[in-house]
């Protein structure tokens, strides 16, 4: 079984989220569930576009459950002309880059309604709108207060605004665009731990001790108290915590 078609039939809790969830997605958001080697995108309110599935059993599986349950909540599934199935890199960490690129690939042909590619928006200004708190479901079975927010950016040709989930503006504009935060006044930056390194080797954090057992946080520069430090610690903000007298002295 399962070449095809499937017996599979989702339960109504699987059915309640894939309809919360598949709504909270924008047109021309893209969905890539983990660990399935496919790939969706909505196309308009009732229609998934199957965008690339790997050629593996699993996948097809996935896929033809995927058809069950999105025909259950309302959606048809629909498969480009001429399309071909991907064969996965035997290595996963070259299968989890490949897989990012391919999602840098497709963000690049994303367009507006009036055509202009999405890669040509002033990604820079961006504006968050905070949607609203869902409970998320934990991999353990219990839930957590989960936030969905969305990235709003303007098209530069029709002025359209285009509602973007926020891991696709991340795949679209990449790291430094996506750790910023802009509202009113001022615009946030995060540093990455390369800049933290280097300011804390300039001297930028000094830290004061939280309590007279001297603990404070600090940023480790490349070395701290001219003392080398583990490269992999650079640039992380830690808390500094005195060994026991006896060992310190
Ligand atoms: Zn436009």
């Amino acid at each position: 079984m399962n070449n095809e078609q499937t017996d599979w039939q989702p339960e109504s809790e699987l059915l309640a989220w894939a309809k919360q969830h598949f709504e909270s997605i924008p047109v021309n958001g893209v969905w890539s569930p983990d660990s399935t080697g496919v790939q969706y995108m909505k196309t308009d309110e009732k229609t998934w576009l199957l965008m690339s599935m790997y050629e593996h059993p699993e996948s097809k599986d996935y896929h033809n459950k995927m058809i069950v349950l999105m025909n259950a909540v309302g959606y048809e599934i629909a498969t480009p002309d001429g399309f071909e199935t991907i064969t996965p890199p035997l290595d996963p960490s070259h299968q989890a880059e490949m897989h990012y690129q391919q999602k840098q690939e497709l963000a690049m042909q994303w367009k507006c309604d009036c055509g202009e590619p999405l890669s040509n928006f002033d990604l820079e200004n961006r504006t968050d709108e905070y949607v609203e708190t869902i409970e998320g479901q934990l991999d353990n079975g219990q839930s957590t207060p989960l936030q969905l927010w969305r990235c709003h950016i303007t098209c530069p040709t029709c002025e359209a605004d285009i509602p973007m989930e926020p891991d696709d503006y991340h795949v679209l504009a990449g790291d430094g665009l996506f750790m910023q935060f802009t509202n009113m006044t001022a615009r946030y930056t995060a540093l990455t731990r390369m800049q933290n390194k280097d300011l804390a080797e300039s001297g930028m954090f000094v830290g004061k001790p939280l309590n007279d057992k001297g603990s404070m946080f600090c940023v480790l520069g490349e070395t701290y108290e001219g003392e080398r430090v583990p490269p992999w610690l650079w640039g992380c903000l830690v808390v500094r915590t005195h060994l026991p007298s006896e060992e310190n002295e």
